[in-house]
């Protein structure tokens, strides 16, 4: 589903089509260009066709788009999972909202609409393992063969490039409950269902002028991307709910003529009840072919996560990658004069990524099973290194690491 967000611009009230990947608002008109940024969630209402009406009730919806990992005894499976789900603890409503989404732009949620109730959600965590369930009916139901194996799943991890909430307007008429988009009902309401209530308040939504709050020059950065960089004071910022943030950045040094800079999270972590902290440690972890030298016992690694989005496989492929690489990182750099690639996988979400790629390296496999649910990542550093590629006939190859990206496939991830 490709979703989008119309809002009149801030500055000069024209209205500005954005798409759901968006992350800065540029109007055709007064030309501004806003980073939007929200709290913990964008949150977008379904417009109905008619007017508001007074006593509107807003249902929650999860917004899910992403890749889903399920571990299993022997193997890792991977998919791309594109859908919403219920939020609220309501029976007798639709399970997601279908096309309805695709049918009519949405809306940011206001404060205009302070004065209408929303539903409380059920915290995402929470919501989807039931959609989890809910795909595999979907998928079993329609494929014959069903792509999935019977074996049961240790740890899933759902990685998402985009986690929203979508409220769809309902309104009561003589017990039963109406869909304000179509006007048709959709459930009686139990008369003792409890329904918990809350108005709207600051979830955080911000438009944030695109100055380098250092020096005050232009940022830069493709409007997909969850961070810009100013190149005169030489900075990296992301845009959050309190402002624009500063964070660490470092390049790896280059040798040869670069296309281009893939961006990567670069993260340190603790690994509980795990020991995975030097090179010696991992060299160990993953059974690797080497014999252990005395300084890699004091050697820290860090785990490498692609920033920017890329098919399941391909997305796991460069994580381990990257990670068995432990490249030389340098921090203090001028930034790259050639095209960074876009930074549009936030950090938390390749936070989530980490226990799977902990997962996976393990050889042999049964010697993690037994701890993977204790397994937990504490992050004690991170940060946003700049990958230089080589352009090759066949896709962008970086040899210290040994990894090679096919040009199509870098085109693919923007359209996951
Ligand atoms: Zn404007
Ligand atoms: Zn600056």
């Amino acid at each position: 589903m490709d979703l989008k967000i119309s809002h009149e611009c801030p500055q000069c009230s024209a209205p500005v089509v954005l798409e759901e990947t968006d992350r800065l608002l540029q109007c055709p008109y007064c030309r501004v260009r806003l980073f939007v940024t929200s709290g913990e969630a964008f949150r977008y209402w379904l417009p109905p066709s008619g007017k508001l009406a007074e006593e509107m009730i807003f249902i929650p919806y999860w917004r899910f788009k992403g890749m889903v990992f399920s571990c299993m005894l022997q193997k890792t499976e991977e998919r791309i999972v594109d859908t919403t789900l219920v939020a609220a603890p309501l029976k007798h409503i639709p399970v997601s909202l279908g096309v309805r989404p695709q049918a009519v732009p949405l809306r940011y949620v206001t404060p205009e609409l302070g004065r209408y109730f929303f539903l409380s959600h059920n915290p995402f965590n929470q919501v989807f393992h039931r959609m989890d369930t809910r795909i595999r009916e979907i998928e079993t139901l329609n494929i014959k063969t069903s792509s999935f194996s019977d074996d049961e799943v240790l740890h899933r991890a759902f990685i998402g490039e985009t986690v929203s909430l979508i409220y769809l307007p309902t309104y009561i008429r003589d017990g039963k409950l109406f869909d304000a988009l179509t006007d048709a009902a959709l459930t009686e309401i139990e008369p003792n269902e409890s329904i918990d209530f809350v108005r709207h308040r600051d979830w955080g939504l911000r438009f944030l002028a695109t100055l380098c709050p250092n020096c005050g020059w232009d940022l830069k950065g493709e409007k997909d991307s969850l961070v810009h960089f100013c190149g005169n004071c030489n900075s990296t910022w992301m845009a959050s709910a309190s402002g624009l943030k500063r964070i660490e950045f470092s390049i790896v040094p280059d040798r040869k003529d670069s296309a281009i800079y893939l961006p990567f999270w670069k993260i340190r972590a603790e690994t509980p009840p795990l020991q995975l902290q030097s090179y010696a440690d991992l060299v160990r972890f993953a059974n690797l072919p080497k014999v252990i030298r005395r300084e890699w016992e004091s050697k820290e690694i860090a785990f490498w996560v692609p920033a920017f989005k890329i098919q399941p496989k391909q997305f796991m492929r460069a994580s381990r990658t990257a990670i068995m690489a432990q490249i030389e990182t340098r921090k203090g750099e001028p930034l790259p004069k050639e095209r960074i690639f876009t930074v549009n996988l936030p950090v938390q979400e390749a936070l989530e990524s980490i226990k799977i790629n902990v997962i996976n390296l393990a050889v042999p496999r049964r010697k993690i099973l037994s701890v993977i649910q204790e397994i937990k990542i504490h992050p004690l550093t991170v940060e946003l290194v700049l990958v230089p590629f080589r352009e090759a006939s066949h896709g962008y190859i970086q040899p210290e690491m040994h990894l090679t990206f096919g040009k199509g496939l870098l085109h693919y991830g923007r359209n996951i």
